[in-house]
């Protein structure tokens, strides 16, 4: 009997593993073909001042394959840089983020900005700097526009052509914000060592405020030691009022989240802030 089942698992097991080979192969396939194919867009999620106005917005990845329907970035990312796909896809988002945002500069003036999700291996595979600086220079895009998103991944790293890279784009007015802040190998030196100009603070520790103790001690900490660091924080996942007015309450300069509004298609999003622009008051919360 014991034998039995045991040799049931094994099936079960083998079964298992060539249906997740197959799904992988399947998705590696779709993914070779989805930039050509058009299947890419970038969506655009507003990030809101303290004082309740759309300042900015994350560029975000969407996928939606003609074989595999949508498939979320946490999935497929991670299977773009094992396969390098990052580097082609990554320099499209850029230049995506960049174009469409550069309309929203222009309406809201220099302190507007997007920002643009970069994985490590971008930065160890590929020169940064220029092509950043070959985007902006094709969009006019404004570089105090641009604020890239890193990892700590990155950081850890502590190779010196990355702490050149950051400190190139730096002195061009790019901004660098360091993301998912408390969930990576994080130490305290980076934020010291690498030239930061934002922290955001993973949902992890934003989702169960105000009624969790340990998180709202921790996200106040961070709050605060950003802001003696010069740190603009930005927090991530805010989904409730109760959320926001916590965080507003440690003067935590910018939240992002469902509480505003999802993530959204580029034309969705100018109209969200076109309200606030021709309006002034229509788009504060
Ligand atoms: P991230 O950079 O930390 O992005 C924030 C994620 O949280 C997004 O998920 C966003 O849709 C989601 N989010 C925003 N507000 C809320 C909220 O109130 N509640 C909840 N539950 N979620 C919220 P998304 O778009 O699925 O992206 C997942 C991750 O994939 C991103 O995390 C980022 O690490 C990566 N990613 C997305 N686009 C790109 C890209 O263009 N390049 C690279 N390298 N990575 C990307
Ligand atoms: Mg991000
Ligand atoms: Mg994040
Ligand atoms: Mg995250």
């Amino acid at each position: 009997k014991a034998k039995e089942q045991g040799r049931n698992c094994f099936e079960f097991f083998t079964s298992g593993l060539h249906e997740q080979a197959t799904a992988r192969s399947k998705l590696e396939n779709a993914l070779h073909k989805a930039l050509s194919n058009n299947e890419f867009t970038v969506y655009f999620q507003p990030i809101v001042s303290h004082d309740k106005k759309t300042v900015g917005c994350e560029a975000l990845l969407r996928w939606h394959s003609a074989e595999l329907g949508a498939v979320s970035p946490a999935q497929f990312i991670p299977v773009c840089e094992e396969l390098g796909l990052i580097i082609p896809i990554g320099e499209w988002v850029l230049r995506e983020a960049c174009r469409e945002a550069s309309t929203w500069c222009n309406c809201f003036g220099e302190q507007f900005f997007v920002t643009v999700n970069m994985s490590s291996v971008q930065f160890i595979r590929q020169d940064i700097e220029a092509l950043v600086k070959t985007v902006l220079r094709e969009t006019q895009l404004s570089p105090k526009c641009l604020t890239l998103e890193i990892t700590e991944t990155l950081l850890a790293d502590n190779s010196v052509n990355t702490l050149q890279q950051l400190q190139a784009l730096r002195a061009i007015g790019v901004g660098l914000a360091i993301d998912d802040f408390g969930t990576g190998y994080s130490s305290l030196s980076y934020l010291k060592r690498f030239p930061l100009s934002k922290l955001k603070i993973d949902r992890e520790f934003i989702k169960d405020l105000p009624d969790d103790l340990e998180d709202c001690a921790m996200v106040s900490a961070i709050i605060s030691m950003a802001s003696n660091l010069h740190l603009e924080v930005v927090a991530e996942g805010v989904e409730t009022a109760a959320q926001r007015s916590f965080l507003t309450a440690l003067n935590c300069d910018y939240i992002q989240g469902f509480l505003y509004s999802k993530p959204l298609p580029a034309a969705s999003f100018d109209k969200y802030i076109r309200e606030f622009i021709d309006g002034q008051h229509l788009n504060q919360h």
